[in-house]
């Protein structure tokens, strides 16, 4: 429901702006859905320097991403979950911030959030930071804090649009929903399959034994496949090699996310969670299938660019349920492997179609 004071603020003077500072301080995937709203910012105003706010994982994909200019890496009070921190300490890292944003001399802030977000938070940190433009999606009221206090659209609506929607409400047009992303080149040689079993938490993973046996079958099919993870994800990486028992199955190592891009560009597949390589593949445009949980819509963020998709998931009543932990036995992926890898090499055949 649309708040009487809100869509109140005026469209911007974009000639009179010269530096923007976009707000997407959760994962990857998110940074990497912000992308048709950034390329939109620069064809609509080319002067404007834009810098970006981002989570130590979002700010990883940045260098790829070439509207952007400069980033800044924070990890801020507002995405913290699991054990608090102390307050001195939060508050020292919170004023540290408010520094180095108003060393920026922003003219504008705008704060992309998906819907169970607050935008507020971020906002306020631009309001101390003297930034005179401040753009959010909200429900809820937060009174002078944003100057742009925009109504979101309805919840289910996919991220990328949410995010070019705040921008039509400031007129700036879409200039299209594809992701852009500068995916380097790669120096591998195909077939190859790359599967990322990863997932920002234990509700979003399809589990480990599973993937190992969709490697396995995709190995036996002639794919090499290349398993791949965040630091933080190694162990699970060796338990999906360990698992495949294969000597076409072997573990990407250590890359930088623009090698891992570049990787995921030259794949003929790519098997993922709803996780950042969905993301990057979808912006490679490379033929990806999608373990899908229930713990996010399926409206919300599924691949749209690339020209071959598959999402799997069963439909189940829990979903979309924001769950980190699956409080019962993760049905919406209780998906058969043979069914998974097969979505794969259905792709790998069609790609391989003069
Ligand atoms: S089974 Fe239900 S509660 Fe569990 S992760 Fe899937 S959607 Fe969430």
């Amino acid at each position: 429901m649309k708040h009487p004071a809100a869509d109140l603020g005026r469209p911007p003077d974009w000639q009179a702006v010269e530096r923007v500072l976009v707000v997407r301080a959760d994962n990857l995937g998110d940074v990497v859905m912000t992308t048709p709203a950034l390329r939109a910012l620069r064809t609509a105003a080319p002067h404007v320097r834009i810098d970006l706010l981002a989570s130590p994982a979002g700010a990883r994909v940045a260098p790829l991403i070439p509207a952007v200019t400069d980033v800044l890496t924070v990890s801020p009070s507002w995405q913290q979950a699991g054990t608090p921190r102390r307050a001195a300490e939060l508050a020292a890292a919170e004023a540290e911030l408010v520094d180095r944003v108003r060393a920026g001399n922003y003219d504008a802030m705008l704060v992309f959030t998906s819907h169970s977000q607050s935008p507020w938070p971020a906002a306020h940190v631009g309001m101390l930071a003297g930034i005179g433009l401040r753009a959010v999606h909200s429900t809820e009221f937060g009174g002078a804090v944003a100057t742009h206090w925009v109504t979101p659209p309805p919840v289910g609506t996919h991220q990328v649009d949410r995010c070019l929607h705040l921008l039509a409400a400031l007129e700036v047009p879409s200039a299209g929903p594809e992701l852009e992303l500068v995916i380097p080149p790669t120096d591998r040689e195909g077939p190859y399959a790359v599967l990322a079993p990863g997932g920002s938490c234990p509700s979003k993973r399809y589990p480990a034994d599973r993937f190992a046996a969709v490697a396995r079958r995709l190995a036996d099919a002639g794919l090499a496949v290349l398993v791949t993870g965040a630091p933080q994800e190694a162990p699970l990486v060796a338990a999906v090699v360990a698992g495949a028992a294969h000597a076409g199955v072997t573990p990407l190592g250590d890359v930088t996310v623009p090698e891992l891009a570049g990787v995921i560009g030259g794949a003929d597949v790519v098997v993922c969670n709803n996780s950042g390589c969905l993301h990057l593949a979808d912006a490679a445009r490379v033929p990806v299938v999608v373990t899908y949980a229930g713990t996010e819509a399926r409206t919300e963020m599924p691949p749209r660019t690339t020209p071959a998709a598959e999402v799997l998931g069963n439909a189940v009543p829990c979903a979309p349920c924001r769950q980190f932990q699956c409080p019962y036995h993760q049905e919406c992926l209780d998906l058969d492997p043979w069914h998974v890898a097969a979505a794969a090499l259905r792709m790998t055949r069609e790609v391989a179609l003069p």
